[in-house]
């Protein structure tokens, strides 16, 4: 069992196979191995027009296995994801609605690759403002509740 990601062009993946060989003790715990090829499996199709891939790439994912047993494994992607957006000039930190583009007051709600949105704008469960944006600022989940990791989880595996 392992969680390489088959694919073509790219050095990184092959790289990303030699992860497997320096045996996180997550190895052996389904669920943690499970969530890790959830995730690693989103960034196949991110990059695969990428021609060399930067090295931020491979070292947040390597950040992100070391913690992937010492942390809920679903924080730590939520916060990984955060970094990718910021590296990548994606993060967008406003507090207008991306659909209509008028304020969010104090509940808010996330569209693919974190936009903010009103949760009538997009029909979706509503998350506090102030916590969604201190997330965006801080780029830890520490502040946040199990459920509400879970929600930024689930748009993360929407894809990158
Ligand atoms: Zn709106």
């Amino acid at each position: 069992m392992d969680f390489e990601v088959e694919g073509e062009g790219s050095s990184f993946l092959p790289r990303l196979r030699s992860l497997s060989h320096l045996g996180f003790p997550w190895l052996f715990d389904k669920n943690k191995l499970l969530l890790w090829h959830n995730f690693i499996k989103r960034f196949e199709p991110h990059l695969k027009d990428t021609e060399e891939v930067d090295s931020f790439y491979f070292n947040l994912l390597l950040r992100a296995a070391k913690k992937w047993d010492r942390q809920n494994p679903k924080r730590v992607a939520v916060e990984s994801y955060i970094e990718l957006l910021d590296f990548e000039g994606r993060l967008y930190p406003e507090e207008n609605c991306y659909i209509c583009e008028q304020r969010i007051e104090e509940e808010i709600s996330l569209m693919q690759s974190f936009k903010p949105a009103h949760p009538s704008c997009i029909y979706s469960a509503a998350l506090p403002t102030k916590k969604i944006l201190d997330f965006f600022a801080s780029k830890k989940t520490v502040f946040l509740e199990d459920h509400e990791v879970e929600y930024l989880f689930e748009i993360v595996m929407k894809g990158l």
